[in-house]
């Protein structure tokens, strides 16, 4: 009997984040949006983000009053979803 069980070398990254179909977004979120505050952090503000929403509600739960999905309370990191803007050097020549 040799076990060779060391056949877990798939990188299966993100798929926690990919069976998101049992919640969805029914609307009630929007009773609770939040509004954007310039030049501050919305997480300072209690404001929390739901990934399911897509939206930034304020809400002191875990979870979103909306889908039930667990909402982040905290940024990761410092880093955003930031839209590289493909600078693609394209020499103009005139
Ligand atoms: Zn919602
Ligand atoms: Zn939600």
């Amino acid at each position: 009997m040799t076990r060779e069980d060391r056949h877990e070398s798939h990188d299966i990254r993100g798929l926690e984040s990919g069976d998101n179909n049992l919640v969805k977004c029914r609307g009630i979120c929007e009773r609770y949006r939040a509004t954007k505050i310039h030049g501050e952090s919305r997480y300072a503000n209690g404001q929390r983000r739901c990934q399911t929403c897509e939206i930034f509600i304020k809400w002191e739960g875990l979870w979103c009053p909306c889908c039930g999905y667990r909402l982040r309370t905290l940024p990761k990191s410092k880093k955003y979803k930031e839209i590289f803007r493909k600078t693609t050097a394209t020499m103009t020549t005139t």
